[in-house]
């Protein structure tokens, strides 16, 4: 069986990748075997399952339980920014989207080749995540390992993410990730402004079946798009904004936050605000 000193280390390790810094002992005194004095940790640190959208409370009631770790030191919900209305509705509409299910789309994302990107992909990358998740992550495009296994975030940036989700208490497998474009860009690119638009009437339409409570926007391609804004990532931060109803909160890119360890805090503190907002604080 796994030492407690050695859990205990691992879950400050995980908290550490991700910013919180607050009670992490420094590789020194985790070297020494130092043990805090009362710890919380008995057995290797899960996340909390969250509930699915029927039984989870979002009123906010699960204040003080183990499951809400995150909530220390979180920061106020900020005020609104930018609102995108809701696209009007056609009853007339010859788009194959309109009418497409989440199975359906992803027959047709993989089909796809309404832009150069089709050309050099090896796998569409359509997003993976509960039907009627509460929490939608978005990214901004597949890199080479998700083009290899034709799922989002399975590479470094990916195991960034799960960590982080696990931390606000929402594991992987409860969120639905989508991305801009679902093919590669070449070279790990940015996507060009004709293959997003050839490409994000997909993910509009994902996001009108999953309907989720909540969209964390990763990137600045991601929150550009969404909220149809040229400014930087920056300014789009520390906002409530809104997407089609729906509150959507910018963050950096997983990817960045391995390349400027310096965004980890601040995107610790954006996700706890969409977890927040999750719970049902306004
Ligand atoms: N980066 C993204 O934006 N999306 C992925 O799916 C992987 C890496």
């Amino acid at each position: 069986m796994t030492r407690p000193d050695e859990l205990w280390a691992r879950y400050l390790t995980q908290r550490e990748s991700i910013g919180e810094v607050s009670y992490v002992l420094t590789r020194a005194e985790l070297s020494q075997g130092v043990m805090p004095p009362e710890s919380p940790i008995t057995e290797t640190p899960s996340a909390p399952k969250t509930p699915t959208r029927s039984s989870r409370s979002t009123t906010g009631s699960e204040h003080g339980s183990s499951q809400d770790k995150w909530r220390k030191g979180a920061p106020e919900i900020p005020p609104p920014g930018i609102e995108i209305p809701a696209a009007p509705s056609d009853l007339f509409t010859e788009d194959p989207l309109a009418n497409a299910d989440l199975d359906r789309l992803g027959e047709l994302i993989r089909s796809c080749e309404k832009c150069a990107l089709s050309r050099e992909r090896k796998n569409a990358v359509p997003g993976e995540g509960p039907p009627d998740a509460d929490l939608m992550v978005i990214g901004e495009g597949p890199g080479a390992n998700e083009d290899e296994q034709g799922r989002p975030f399975v590479g470094r940036a990916g195991d960034l993410l799960n960590d982080i989700l696990a931390a606000i208490g929402c594991p992987r497998e409860t969120v639905y990730i989508a991305n801009i474009v679902k093919c590669r860009p070449p070279q790990n690119r940015n996507p060009e402004p004709d293959e997003i638009v050839e490409c994000v009437p997909y993910l509009h339409r994902q996001i009108a079946l999953v309907k989720p409570k909540v969209i964390i926007a990763m990137g600045g391609v991601a929150a550009r798009t969404l909220l149809e804004y040229k400014g930087s990532l920056g300014s789009l931060r520390n906002k409530v904004h809104r997407f089609r109803g729906i509150p959507l909160v910018v963050t950096y890119h997983p990817a960045a936050l391995l390349r400027n360890p310096n965004w980890k805090k601040p995107t610790w503190d954006d996700v706890r605000i969409a977890r927040r907002l999750l719970a049902g604080e306004r």
